[in-house]
């Protein structure tokens, strides 16, 4: 599916609704998180929608490793100097809230963990 009419990060591509972009291909979007749980918090998320990493193949290898090589480039590029996470949350026990894939990638001074 290119895109879901209900997905709110699908909006968040096509600029329906605002973000803090802080990246733009022809693959992905980058923005900063609306409720970050860290100094610096980006979401990277495929510009096609899938719902989760329970929808991910062999077939998006080649995307989620540019997506994961984009949070490094862009903790570098927003200062994060001393260590940063990447996470993705897939599914109800893996607490996922929004059902469009997005890689949270978040630095800067702790504490800030999240469980
Ligand atoms: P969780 O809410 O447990 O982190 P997810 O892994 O599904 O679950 O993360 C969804 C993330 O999307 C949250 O960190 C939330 O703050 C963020 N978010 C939701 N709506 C927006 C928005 N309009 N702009 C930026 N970030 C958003």
């Amino acid at each position: 599916m290119s895109a879901d009419p209900n997905c709110i990060f699908c909006k968040i591509v096509a600029g329906q609704i605002p973000s803090r972009k802080a990246y733009e291909d022809e693959d992905i979007f980058a923005f900063h998180d609306i409720h970050p749980w860290a100094p610096v918090h980006v979401l990277i998320i495929p510009k096609r929608h899938i719902a989760s990493m329970a929808d991910v193949t062999e077939a998006e290898a080649a995307l989620l490793g540019k997506m994961t090589a984009l949070g490094t480039k862009l903790m570098k590029e927003l200062g994060v100097t001393n260590g940063f996470r990447h996470v993705i949350n897939t599914g109800a026990d893996g607490g996922q809230e929004v059902y469009h894939l997005h890689l949270h990638v978040m630095g800067g001074p702790r504490p800030w963990l999240k469980g």
